[in-house]
């Protein structure tokens, strides 16, 4: 019964949701995974592209679930942008489900941005066994901002391709943006230098490319593999590594569970942050670098409050 009452609910709920694209017939209709993608190619697009995101930014982007209504703007749409390295499993699946002949013909228009990003913890085997979602690499790339200046170049540069026509618009609007970036980057950089070298923690393995850039030094992570939960024994095995390193600082996501990394933060005298991989992921975040201004300035606070120590490398 709560089944089908269910299953109305969401009848009623996706009837009431409008599925066109557009509030003009003449802009680019564009489907992208993640809100980082639609942030960025909203600024170097501005009004020539609708946008449609499918990830919700709370929830975990390799567990999405697309629903009726991201078949059926994918079928309409002109351009779907990805982040590839496999972080998007379902993307395969939702564009078959969608049938979009468009999509089909012109390889162009199914657009992974990751060309030219170098991924880390690429496996010597790839496989999934037990459980690890992150079988190719770590997918989690958009974290270090300097890959972010790669993204907004592949973006300019295959939308160019796709619409000639404003090729030179969309390279002067990813110029804007990447000098944006990098003032920000500076500024980023200062903000958390005096902590350069010290030691975190992460619930999952999504912030090697964030710790790579501002020399942070993630000794653990909460799961023991991408995508498993942790077990007792685990568990108290982290605990110790982490009273032995003064491990101060554990980052979660607004959907990962809470009660593992505050438990930990208790027994470790640490703190507990939650900070955001996708602008929307917490409500300061309205864009890529308002994202990365939140994360910046919640670390440096926690840092400033715990007095971090800084930690050797644990190889
Ligand atoms: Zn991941």
């Amino acid at each position: 019964m709560k089944r089908i009452l269910f299953s109305m609910m969401f009848t009623v709920l996706f009837l009431a949701v409008p599925v066109a694209f557009g509030k003009t017939g003449s802009q680019i209709r564009v489907v992208a995974t993640t809100r980082v993608l639609s942030s960025l190619i909203s600024d170097i697009a501005g009004d020539l592209i609708d946008i449609y995101t499918i990830a919700p930014p709370k929830r975990d982007v390799h567990f999405v679930q697309p629903t009726p209504k991201d078949v059926l703007m994918t079928k309409k749409a002109d351009v779907f942008i990805m982040t590839g390295g496999e972080l998007e499993i379902w993307a395969g699946p939702l564009l078959d489900a969608a049938g979009n002949l468009a999509l089909k013909e012109n390889k162009k228009r199914v657009f992974d941005v990751s060309r030219g990003i170098e991924f880390l913890e690429i496996p010597t085997v790839l496989t999934r066994a037990e459980g690890d979602i992150h079988a190719f690499g770590n997918p989690h790339y958009w974290t270090d901002p300097r890959n972010v200046r790669i993204m907004i170049d592949n973006m300019a540069e295959q939308f160019g391709e796709l619409y000639p026509e404003h090729a030179q618009m969309f390279r002067q609007n990813a110029g804007k943006l990447k000098t944006r970036l990098d003032e920000k980057m500076k500024l980023w950089e200062k903000r958390l230098m005096p902590w350069r070298g010290a030691g975190i923690v992460t619930y999952h393995k999504s912030w090697s490319y964030f710790a790579e850039w501002f020399g942070f030094n993630v000794i653990a992570e909460i799961e023991p593999k991408p995508g498993i939960p942790p077990g007792s024994k685990y568990l108290g095995e982290l605990m110790k590594q982490i009273k032995e390193n003064n491990v101060r600082v554990i980052i979660r996501e607004p959907f990962q569970d809470r009660s593992a990394p505050s438990r930990i933060a208790q027994e470790t005298g640490g703190e507990v942050l939650t900070l955001g991989q996708f602008p929307g992921a917490v409500s300061e975040a309205a864009d890529y670098i308002g994202m990365m201004d939140h994360n910046v300035e919640m670390l440096a606070k926690a840092f400033e409050t715990l007095g971090q120590q800084n930690n050797k490398r644990m190889k």
